[in-house]
């Protein structure tokens, strides 16, 4: 059976997603408390709240929407004074996010034995195609698939000059239905249907057992646990934990999918990325670095 499609997750599978918001957000807010004077527990409080009402824990507009500044600044976010937040923000993302190793040989590699690659996240598009772009995930992919954006401010480019619609469009791209979750299996199975390829000639790579692997066991297709990527608890889970925009119905939904048992992975990718490659290599019964498996 030859490998015709590999599904894979983005964050905590292509990068370090917890890395990649718990360090810029941390950058940002200290420079906020040293340039407004407001307590640290004061600013998490208000974050938390902009990012509950946008349903995001990386909404880039945090700054001028949180209650403690709104009620600091008088009325009207001074962004001019907070500059200084934003560029720390922006110089460190570009620090820490980076593709964990291997990612990109691999699905060169892939790429070049005709095999498709898809990426599907849950992440809101307008940070999943910026992350992607950024990282120059993008040209190895064929399709990514994320949840329709939250109402952007129009004036986005005040925060993120760099990012380029132009490119943007280069990427194919399709939004999954609002509220469609992993782990269920309708996006999954979509995906499988626009692509014409059965469970078999399909890999799907994740790093949450309760969701990626879940879904992929379900759908049956061939299932690699990205344990590399998970996280163990830590200051940035934590601090992720305190500021989440998870509301207690998103907690309820967590505990039930817990309370399903414990999934085991079929394949395990504990080394890197690059494992995939041997998964590959396995199900197809021939050797994956070889032409025309
Ligand atoms: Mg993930």
């Amino acid at each position: 059976m030859t490998v015709r499609l590999l599904v894979t997750d983005l964050d905590n599978t292509a990068w370090d997603w917890v890395e990649a918001w718990y360090h810029p957000f941390v950058a940002m807010m200290g420079r906020v408390a040293a340039i407004t004077g407001v307590p640290h527990t004061e600013l998490y409080r208000s974050a938390q709240i902009v990012f509950r009402r946008h349903g995001t824990s990386e909404y880039a507009f945090v700054l001028e929407e949180m209650p403690c500044l709104l009620e600091h600044y008088g009325g009207v976010v001074h962004l001019d004074e907070l500059r200084p937040a934003i560029e720390a923000y922006r110089e460190t993302r570009e620090r820490v996010l980076v593709l964990y190793p291997g990612v990109v040989e691999t699905l060169a590699t892939l790429r070049e034995a005709g095999c498709q690659i898809v990426a599907y996240t849950e992440s809101l598009s307008y940070y999943a195609r910026t992350r992607v772009f950024r990282t120059g995930l993008a040209p190895l992919l064929d399709r990514l698939y994320s949840p329709p954006d939250h109402d952007l401010p129009d004036h986005r480019e005040r925060y993120d000059s760099a990012y380029d619609d132009r490119a943007a469009a280069s990427l194919d791209r399709r939004e999954t239905p609002e509220g469609q979750l992993k782990p269920s299996t309708k996006i999954l199975q979509g995906i499988l249907d626009d692509f014409g390829v059965s469970p078999q000639e399909t890999v799907y790579v994740g790093d949450s057992l309760m969701k990626d692997i879940h879904m992929a066991q379900s759908v049956g297709v061939h299932d690699v646990h990205a344990s590399y990527g998970c996280r163990h608890d830590d200051d940035a889970y934590e601090l992720l934990r305190r500021v989440t925009h998870w509301t207690d119905e998103d907690m309820e939904r967590q505990q039930r999918i817990r309370s399903m048992g414990a999934v085991r992975p079929t394949y395990v990718a504990a080394g890197g990325f690059s494992d995939v490659l041997d998964v590959i290599e396995e199900v197809s019964g021939q050797g994956a670095r070889a032409p025309g498996w």
